[in-house]
């Protein structure tokens, strides 16, 4: 069918690149870009001759906005899946415009000196890409991605609106280390160090960082301690749920690493504040995370699963319902089959189909849009298919 050029390649890009293999039908050609290209190459020989998909590699930096154009107008690509960092999703939005490409990502643009997300800079590209007549599609991993799929299929199957959201991100591994994350280590301190907050009755409610705790029994996981968080999806959401009243946001996280973090915190490590070392500016985070074990280095490690979903409160037919629909995955089964753990399996696997989404043309409109915007239907088939079952609960224990 078509080119998909995938730009990082980490984590989840790895295991985007996978199931775009695995799904040669629609991804004929695949190039993989990134600043280190002999990661790219690596990834190219693993998986060369598993595949029909014909595979190339580029090294760029994706910063610089006239090397992307440069790469796009070499290879060509019928859509552009942004796996780098969020602090690159302004300069490839920039190049898909130039060049009229179709663009997808998986987190919303942050600033790298300001730890704050926020959907206001991606939004202002809605009419540049509109009379473009291509497409961005904001968010596509699990959360923000998967959750807004599952809101957008709630709302289309079960409610006649929805009026409460809790989306509660359990992830119930162990990967034996006292601390590590399970994504780019600075991106998720960055987020979980973040004061929280809520959507309720029209505007954010903020709390301190971990200041509100909940626990839960998670099917097939048991019972966990999870924390409210902010987090980007709960602003697209509160616009595009009609009738919406509060949507919340939890994530489960054990006491070893809250102490750390507290610890790293109290020192000042976690800070993104430029110090000078030695005569050398170097960002305390960024150290960090040198010295943190990478997450793609986790999977032989991980045991245990995940599950993520949503509980939604609504009415239908003028009666009060319940529903949560969520999906649990297997961190040693993910790694069998595609060499990561569950955490970036489960963004990778809704990245490709997000890309497939617009591949195919099966979602087809010009402008900026947030997942939960399109038909859900197709996406919902596809995670079956492509390795993320999902379940839908009736009448399931609610959060306080
Ligand atoms: P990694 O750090 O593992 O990978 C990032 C990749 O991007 C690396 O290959 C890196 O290159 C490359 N990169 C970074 N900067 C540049 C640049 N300037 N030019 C070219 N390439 C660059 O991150 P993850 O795979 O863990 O995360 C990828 C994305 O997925 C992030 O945006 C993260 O926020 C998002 N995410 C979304 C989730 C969701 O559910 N929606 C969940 C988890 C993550 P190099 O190898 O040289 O470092």
């Amino acid at each position: 069918m078509g080119k998909v050029l995938i730009i990082g390649c980490g984590g989840v890009a790895g295991v985007a690149i996978h199931k775009c293999c695995q799904n040669s039908g629609v991804f004929t050609e695949i190039c993989i870009a990134s600043r280190t290209v002999s990661k790219c190459e690596a990834m190219k020989k693993k998986l060369e001759g598993m595949t029909k998909a014909k595979i190339s590699t580029a090294q760029v930096d994706a910063d610089n906005t006239r090397e992307l154009i440069a790469l796009i107008e070499k290879e060509k690509p019928d859509v552009v899946l942004n796996l780098a960092l969020p602090y690159q999703d302004l300069t490839i939005m920039d190049a898909c415009l130039a060049t009229k490409t179709n663009y997808v990502d998986t987190a919303n643009y942050e600033p790298e000196d300001t730890a704050k997300f926020e959907y206001k800079w991606q939004w202002a590209y809605r009419e540049r890409f509109e009379k473009a007549g291509i497409t961005a599609l904001l968010g596509s991993g699990f959360d923000p991605g998967v959750t807004g799929v599952f809101s957008a299929y709630a709302l289309k199957h079960y409610f006649d609106e929805i009026n409460y959201i809790d989306i509660l991100d359990c992830n119930g591994g162990d990967h034996g280390y006292p601390f590590a994350t399970n994504f780019n280590p600075e991106i998720n301190i960055r987020e979980v160090s973040a004061k929280g907050s809520y959507w309720e009755d029209g505007k954010w409610v903020e709390t301190e960082p971990m200041e509100i705790k909940r626990v839960y029994n998670f099917p097939e996981v048991g019972e966990k301690d999870m924390y409210l968080l902010h987090h980007e999806e709960l602003e697209s959401l509160a616009l595009n749920m009609p009738g919406i009243k509060r949507i919340r946001f939890f994530m489960t996280f054990g006491q070893s690493y809250l102490t750390h973090l507290k610890c790293l915190e109290n020192v000042g490590m976690t800070s993104i504040e430029p110090i000078i070392y030695e005569g050398k500016e170097i960002v305390p985070l960024q150290f960090l995370k040198a010295v943190l074990p990478d997450p793609a280095s986790l999977g032989p490690r991980t045991k245990g699963k995940t599950n993520i979903g949503c509980i939604f409160t609504g009415k239908k037919d003028g009666k009060e319902k319940t529903i949560y629909i969520y999906n649990v995955c297997d961190h040693e089964e993910c790694y069998k089959e595609v060499g990561s753990q569950a955490v970036a399996y489960t963004t990778g696997v809704p990245a490709m189909i997000g890309a497939a989404m617009l591949m195919t043309k099966t979602w087809d409109k010009a402008g900026v849009y947030n997942i939960e915007e399109f038909d859900p239907d197709p996406f919902m088939e596809a995670l079956n298919e492509f390795g993320l079952p999902w379940q839908v609960s009736e009448n399931p224990v609610m959060v306080e």
